[in-house]
């Protein structure tokens, strides 16, 4: 059995969903599909899940919703009308909507998730309206059946038993069509995962019927080896490992969410990466090991956004629990550090910027230097984590000098370098004004001289 999941693009119009059933139909293994919500038609267009937070939140703020419920059905009924579907579906959908907007603003997170979840919710059941009208017996399945998660809005997560109660799902005759996206609490709320979950709702799905292969349609062909906007025809990646996709798409490469790739890595399923509107190109495939191609770099990501907390004391080396002190100073304000380089005296703890504010950098300043009795403590901001993977770079010598002698070409300092243990990875943190620089020396030095 397989398990597909199609993303924004191959179910933005009546086209593109038009390609989906003519790519399920082609294959009866494809028996469960997680759609997203309409995404872009055209690179000016909105995505619908983004019109439906501006939704959410001009009705929290008691600003004029009716257009903007307007703009969300005529998306959704351009499709049903192109579709030749009647005009039920497009009631059902604008009554949904309406409903939804409506409902209790008291808890503003709820509210937003529920409504933020309609995109895909209603584009499940269009799809399957249409499957069944094409001849394709299909049935829409709500994430209710089964896909619980935790009590976390806007990033939530499957729980264990989510994977049993799906596990029913493979005896169903039907083509499930099941929206992507989000799940509901025991306490039966809804809540949705990260920006780009319907990854994670395909792999979930893939992991609890222990599907043969989880295929992942885009619009793309193939996962490239560095971002083809800032590196002219970079090489297509055939094969990768979990592990390196993981690495990969923690810092830019955003054609797999990074938490998709733990349902199905625990259970050994591979993954296809595929383009909806080039079904016959083989994609990507991650795999659990791969043979190896020669190349010690399977890729290069590039990711702005970072802050870097610069601590010092010294004989900090001496001090038992000084770190552990730190960090619970950043626990405390609810942040996640992605790194902490260290040498005798300091240390650094490296964040994501967005989880910062003014008021929450002087709290922890005064805390590390009140409690910690550190001597220079202070935020730098405006980094970019520079990710070299490759399960080839493991005891392949001289890969870092070569790299830090191409980052060193560009005029740029590298300021601070990251060997995760497991040796599939090396990060070096830089000034984001010279990631694109980088990124291009980096190709030139690891990729330039190969012919795949
Ligand atoms: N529609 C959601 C988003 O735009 C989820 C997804 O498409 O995967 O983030």
């Amino acid at each position: 059995m397989i398990v597909c999941k199609f993303g924004g693009t191959s179910v933005a119009s009546a086209e593109q969903i038009k390609k989906v059933a003519s790519i399920v139909k082609a294959n009866p293994e494809r028996k469960i599909i997680a759609v997203s919500a309409p995404g872009k038609r055209s690179s000016d267009d909105i995505k619908v899940t983004d019109l439906l937070i501006d939704l959410a939140n001009t009705a929290l703020s008691g600003g004029d919703v009716e257009t903007k419920i307007e703009t969300v059905v005529k998306r959704y009924e351009a499709i049903t009308e192109e579709l030749g579907l009647d005009k039920t579906m497009s009631n059902i959908i604008a009554n949904d909507l309406r409903e939804r907007v409506s409902s209790n603003l008291s808890n503003r997170e709820l509210f937003i998730d529920n409504i933020k979840a309609s995109g895909e919710d209603n584009n499940a059941k269009l799809i399957a309206a249409y499957f069944n009208a094409a001849g394709m017996p299909a049935k829409y399945m709500s994430p209710k059946d089964g896909l619980i998660v935790n009590d976390l809005p806007e990033r939530t997560f499957a729980l264990p038993e989510a994977y049993e109660n799906l596990r029913k799902l493979s005896e169903v005759e039907e083509i499930i069509v099941f929206p992507g996206f989000f799940g509901y609490t025991k306490a039966g709320i809804l809540r949705t995962f990260d920006r780009g979950g319907s990854d994670i709702t395909g792999s979930i799905l893939a992991s609890a019927v222990n599907a043969d292969l989880y295929e992942n349609f885009t619009d793309v062909d193939c996962v490239f080896s560095a971002n083809p906007k800032v590196v002219n025809c970079p090489v297509e990646i055939k094969e990768i490992t979990y592990r390196e996709m993981r690495e990969l798409s923690y810092a830019g490469f955003s054609v797999f969410h990074d938490e998709a790739l733990m349902p199905v890595y625990k259970q050994g399923i591979p993954v296809n990466i595929k383009n909806t509107n080039n079904p016959s190109a083989p994609g990507t495939r991650i795999v659990p090991e791969r043979t190896a191609t020669g190349r010690p770099v399977t890729g290069i990501s590039t990711d702005s956004g970072f802050s870097i907390l610069y601590v010092s004391k010294y004989l900090m080396n001496r001090e038992v629990g000084f770190g552990r002190r730190l960090l619970q100073i950043i626990e405390d304000e609810n942040i996640s550090y992605e790194h902490t380089p260290s040498g005798l005296d300091d240390i650094s703890v490296i964040m994501r910027s967005n989880q910062l504010t003014s008021e929450i950098e002087d709290r922890i300043v005064k805390r590390v230097k009140e409690e910690l009795s550190a001597e220079n403590v202070y935020f730098r901001h405006d980094f970019s984590m520079i990710v070299i993977v490759g399960e080839g770079m493991r005891n392949n010598t001289g890969l870092a000098a070569r790299a830090a002698t191409a980052i060193s070409q560009t005029g740029a300092n590298i300021e601070m370098i990251n060997q995760g243990s497991s040796e599939v990875s090396l990060v070096f943190g830089v000034r984001s004004q010279f990631e694109t620089q980088i990124l291009k020396a980096l190709y030139n030095e690891f990729f330039s001289t190969i012919t795949v």
